[in-house]
């Protein structure tokens, strides 16, 4: 694991990164609270492009609790069948549009808690719709602010939580708005998974990261050594047969 980065480089590095992008967005399609909510709650394990080619068409249809919650799990299933896990998603949609309209008056609810609530919404949800749709300065770790926030050193941590509490203490107050999109961007588009790509890297003279990939040549597989030529085995000789040797003998005779 990197040593924790100092505050100064981490002021630093959020600087750099809104230099290069001032206002970061979602690359979730959304046109209100709710229809986040639903869209983020399908991402789960899913990517940003294949949710927003479902949610296209359905969100034409219902972009409402009631309009969803009208539209049941069979038919929503049918709009949503390209997406990982497609079944529970459904039914948890259906129930959380119901439960907007039973127990929030048909509006998202703007607390992490009564967010937390709503079926299919975890913490990591609840805080992109809360940073999202009402502007809170909340951190939800993916997949990618996690792999960041370790390989930098900007908050190591072994949960996501760990790695959320560590970014909230150390993220200046003036990025702490927009600081979740930076890191989420900056880990799908630069610091990937198998290879982060250092050697085009705003961030690689603050980065803790000890395996830094410093050139976009994939290494060359390593040779195998020759496999040594093993001599052909000699053949045997037939056993001359009983009468072979007769007739062997007869024409020597003659
Ligand atoms: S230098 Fe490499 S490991 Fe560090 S943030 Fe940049 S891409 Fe990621």
């Amino acid at each position: 694991m990197p040593r924790k980065m100092t505050r100064a480089k981490a002021h630093d590095l959020f600087a750099r990164l809104a230099a290069a992008a001032p206002e970061p967005q979602t690359e979730l399609h959304f046109t209100n609270p709710f229809t986040l909510v639903v869209a983020v709650a399908l991402s789960a394990q899913a990517t940003d492009e294949g949710v927003n080619k479902a949610t296209k068409p359905l969100f034409t249809v219902a972009d409402t609790p009631e309009a969803m919650a009208a539209l049941g799990v069979e038919r929503l299933g049918d709009y949503i069948k390209t997406i990982g896990l497609w079944r529970n998603k459904a039914k948890n949609v259906i129930a959380l549009s119901q439960m907007l309209l039973d127990e929030f008056d048909g509006k998202v609810p703007e607390t992490r808690e009564a967010l937390e609530r709503l079926p299919g919404v975890g913490r990591k949800t609840a805080n992109v719709v809360l940073n999202v749709a009402f502007g809170q300065p909340t951190i939800a770790v993916d997949t990618h602010i996690f792999r960041v926030g370790n390989r930098t050193g900007l908050a190591p941590g072994k949960t996501p939580l760990d790695v959320e509490l560590g970014l909230e203490k150390i993220i200046p107050d003036d990025f702490i708005l927009h600081a979740h999109h930076w890191l989420i961007l900056h880990g799908r588009y630069v610091c990937k998974a198998r290879r982060p790509e250092c050697w085009r890297c705003a961030l690689v003279d603050l980065c803790g990261f000890k395996d830094k990939v410093m050139s976009p040549d994939k290494p060359k597989a390593k040779k195998t050594a020759k496999a040594k030529k093993t001599p052909a085995k000699p053949t045997k000789k037939l056993a001359a047969t009983p009468k072979l040797r007769a007739a062997t003998r007869k024409k020597a005779a003659s």
